[in-house]
C-alpha cells in the first residue's frame, strides 16, 4: 500500500474488494441458515410450538433468500469480470461506449454506462 496507482488498478482493486465482500457475505448467510435449520430440526413441532415453527420458516426464508442473491450477486461479478479484458476499460452491453472507471469501481458488477442504466431503469 501507500504506491501510486492508475486508475486500472483502482478499479481492479475494487472488483477484487466487491468478490471478498461478497463470499464474506455467502459464508456468514450459509452459516447463519445452518444455525437456523440445526434450531428447527431441535424443536418438536407441537401445537404450542407452532407460532416459534412459523417464525423459524420464515426466518429461514429470509437468510436463503439473502444467500440467494449473494451467489447470484457473485457469479454475475464473476461474469462481467470474464467478459472484460484485464487493463482495458469495461464496455457497456448496450451502447458498447467505455464504461467510467469511477462507476465500475463503485459498481463493480455493472455492465451498463451510466446512460444507459438510467434509461433502462426509467423503462422499467
Ligand atoms: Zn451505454
Amino acid at each position: 500500500m501507500g504506491e501510486e496507482r492508475d486508475e486500472t488498478l483502482d478499479v481492479d482493486e475494487a472488483v477484487r474488494a466487491e468478490r471478498e465482500r461478497i463470499a464474506l457475505q455467502i459464508a456468514d448467510l450459509t452459516e447463519e441458515l445452518g444455525a437456523i435449520v440445526e434450531s428447527a430440526a431441535a424443536t418438536v413441532p407441537d401445537d404450542e410450538h407452532d407460532a416459534e415453527g412459523s417464525t423459524v420458516g420464515f426466518e429461514r426464508a429470509r437468510v436463503s433468500a439473502l444467500l440467494d442473491g449473494a451467489v447470484r450477486h457473485l457469479a454475475e461479478l464473476d461474469a462481467v469480470v470474464a467478459r472484460s479484458t484485464p487493463g482495458e476499460r469495461r464496455r457497456c452491453e448496450e451502447c458498447g461506449r467505455p464504461i467510467a472507471d469511477e462507476r465500475v469501481a463503485a459498481l463493480p458488477a455493472t455492465r451498463l454506462c451510466a446512460d444507459c442504466a438510467m434509461r433502462r431503469a426509467s423503462r422499467a
